[in-house]
């Protein structure tokens, strides 16, 4: 498995990751397998979250008894001092290990926020303190924010930034540039436009070429998935000019306006998934798999016919989609469907 820096860090990490949200849906014995498989295969990056419900806990029960050849990363949303202290504690237990390899500021959207992070009684002072002491080796920062990931990398504070990066969203590369030229590592989340890309082999290789990458953390719920992705790096990721017209295709059908299913703009007022309407749409409308699409979205307790149109997702989307707007387009689709 190729492996390359994490900004001037030596990290030893994969340039594929394990990407920890989706072992959530699936039993902690078989997380604890896919896990497993990740290392088999090459795969020894594995990033997660103090938010992901029990990901930490399964992790800390996979990596236990061969801590030493994996690197960990994990983050939280929390951003006082004295909340960060504690989440830092939550997670060396979870995860079952006297040290973390990198933790990251989760998500940091707005400058208010990052000031109360950097501020006196903020959540970077308990990181530096965490790091002094070996609970931590290097501090992170992950946004889906343009503005924000520059103000990281132009801080310096921060080992790696974390951010989006796939076929259809390319924002961030002037940050990963100047991330790479600053010693900063860049990870990129959302490898498959938050699974509005179908093919993951041809996304992983399209990253690939981006000599600012430093590991890509595709979420994986089976050995399958990880066997998969871990082949990618293996073989030469050139891409052909068959590849490169399909890319171009699927920015061209895709386009800005798609859900990424990151899932912040939850929770609805009225009970509504929003990002399962959203995929729902796109596999009937794109993938051509109207009727089972269809008789998902029928099963949904709550359509998007039942939004009352209150607004209040919206500014909690990070990508500012107009969720109203894009409902009503969906209520259309499925509805006549
Ligand atoms: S606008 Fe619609 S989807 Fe958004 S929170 Fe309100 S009811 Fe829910
Ligand atoms: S609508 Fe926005 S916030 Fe909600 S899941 Fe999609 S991308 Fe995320």
């Amino acid at each position: 498995m190729e492996k390359r820096r994490l900004g001037k860090w030596e990290f030893g990490g994969s340039v594929i990751g394990f990407g920890g949200i989706p072992i959530q849906r699936i039993t902690d014995e078989e997380g604890i397998e896919v896990v497993k498989a990740c290392l088999q295969s090459g795969i020894n990056f594995i990033d997660t979250a103090r938010g992901y419900g029990k990901s930490e806990e399964v992790i800390g029960k996979a990596v236990k008894g061969n801590r030493d050849q994996w690197v960990l990363a994990t983050k939280s949303m929390v951003r006082d001092y004295q909340g960060m202290k504690n989440d830092i504690e939550i997670s060396l237990k979870n995860l079952q290990t006297e040290y973390i390899d990198l933790y990251q500021l989760h998500n940091v959207r707005k400058d208010a926020e990052y000031e109360e992070i950097m501020g006196e009684n903020g959540a970077y002072q308990a990181l530096l303190e965490a790091k002094e002491a070996g609970k931590i080796r290097a501090i992170g920062f992950t946004g889906h924010d343009v503005a924000m990931a520059e103000r990281a990398v132009d801080s310096k504070k921060f080992a790696s930034i974390q951010f989006p990066y796939n076929i259809v969203e390319s924002q961030g590369e002037k940050v990963f540039e100047k991330a790479k030229k600053e010693g900063i590592g860049v990870i990129v989340m959302k490898p498959l436009a938050g699974g509005a890309l179908e093919d993951g082999t041809l996304a992983i290789k399209y990253i690939l070429n981006n000599p600012n990458i430093s590991v890509i953390i595709p979420g994986m719920d089976s050995i399958e998935q990880v066997q998969e992705n871990a082949l990618v790096p293996a073989k030469d990721y050139t891409l052909t000019k068959r590849e490169l017209e399909k890319i171009e295709e699927i920015q061209r059908k895709l386009g800005n306006r798609f859900c990424r299913r990151c899932g912040y703009c939850g929770p609805c007022g009225v009970g509504i998934d929003i990002p399962a309407q959203f995929l729902m749409e796109g596999y009937y409308s794109r993938y051509n798999l109207k009727e089972w699409a269809k008789s998902r979205y029928d099963a949904l307790d709550k359509k998007a016919s039942d939004c009352e149109q209150c607004g209040l997702c919206e500014p909690k989307c990070p990508y500012d989609l107009p969720i109203r707007e894009m409902l009503n387009e969906v209520k259309e689709i499925m509805d006549k469907g």
